[in-house]
């Protein structure tokens, strides 16, 4: 279904972007990958599909390296056909207890670089009158929990920004959307489930029942591949005309 088109995939080399990588490639995206760490190990799993693979090591809270990151793609891909905004980035603490640094980087890795990539891939998508924007935002992106207040003033923006693109780009071929998912058993999340199994005294397999009991009515992690699978259909025909949604994957977190 993707054959011919280029996706690139914003911190791709873990997580949920690896496995949005790999459902688009399973239909036939050439992809672009962008990440921190081991990058050979991912770019041969997406390889493995047959399609053609690239990396950027841009990092997401520089405007200057994402502006690297669109020139590369278009120069040795033809452009960006798909764009997931996915790269991000958590810190736990209470408002006063915040450090400063962290919501300047939160905010610049999980908000910002989704502005600066966006508006560097519309222009390309208009000239070919077919594009796909998909953030990854989160259940908060549509409800608080506290200690998060960077994360959830990030997603939240995501889900706003999300809203305005599709508006302005309502009448082409280029759709908008964000996906907000639950719990997702990643690296990300793994470290929350190690600080509240240190901090609570309890086991790992204690903190991991206790995350999920809190939050996602369906005691179950969202996968990878599920939210690849929502992001195939975003570039399917069948959701030519879905433009601006946030759309939950939380295992009921936000119907709650
Ligand atoms: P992860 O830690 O497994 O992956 C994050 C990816 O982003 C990695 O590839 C990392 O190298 C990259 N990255 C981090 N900082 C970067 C930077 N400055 N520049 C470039 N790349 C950078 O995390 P994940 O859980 O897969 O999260 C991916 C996205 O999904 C994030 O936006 C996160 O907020 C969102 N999300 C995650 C969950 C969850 O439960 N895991 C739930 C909702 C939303």
């Amino acid at each position: 279904m993707l054959n011919g088109k280029t996706a690139l995939v914003t911190g791709s080399t873990s997580g949920i972007g690896l496995g949005i990588a790999l459902e688009l490639a399973k239909q036939g995206a050439n992809i672009i990958l962008n990440g921190f760490g081991d990058h050979a190990g991912p770019k041969a799993e997406v390889e493995a599909l047959g399609v053609k693979v690239g990396y950027s090591g841009a990092d997401m809270s520089k405007p200057a390296e994402i502006a690297t990151m669109i020139d590369y793609a278009n120069t040795e891909f033809g452009g960006v056909d798909i764009l997931v905004n996915n790269a991000g980035i958590q810190y736990v603490a209470p408002i006063e207890e915040f450090p400063i640094e962290k919501w300047d980087s939160i905010i610049a890795i999980n908000l910002s670089a989704a502005f600066h990539a966006t508006r560097l891939v519309i222009p390309g998508m208009r000239a070919k009158n077919w594009g796909r924007v998909i953030s990854v935002a989160s259940a908060h992106g549509l409800v608080g929990s506290a200690q998060k207040v960077a994360y959830v003033a990030a997603k939240h923006g995501i889900v706003g920004m999300t809203k305005v693109v599709a508006l302005e780009t309502a009448t082409t071929g280029i759709t908008v959307n964000a996906i907000c998912p639950g719990w997702v058993l990643t690296p990300l999340v793994q470290k929350q489930i190690d600080d509240r199994s240190a901090k609570e005294g309890i086991s790992v397999a204690q903190a991991t029942k206790e995350l999920l009991g809190e939050k996602e009515p369906s005691l179950q992690f969202t996968t990878p591949e599920q939210l690849g699978g929502l992001a195939v259909f975003f570039c399917s025909p069948a959701a030519d005309n879905v433009r601006g949604v946030a759309w939950a994957n939380d295992g009921g977190w936000t119907a709650q």
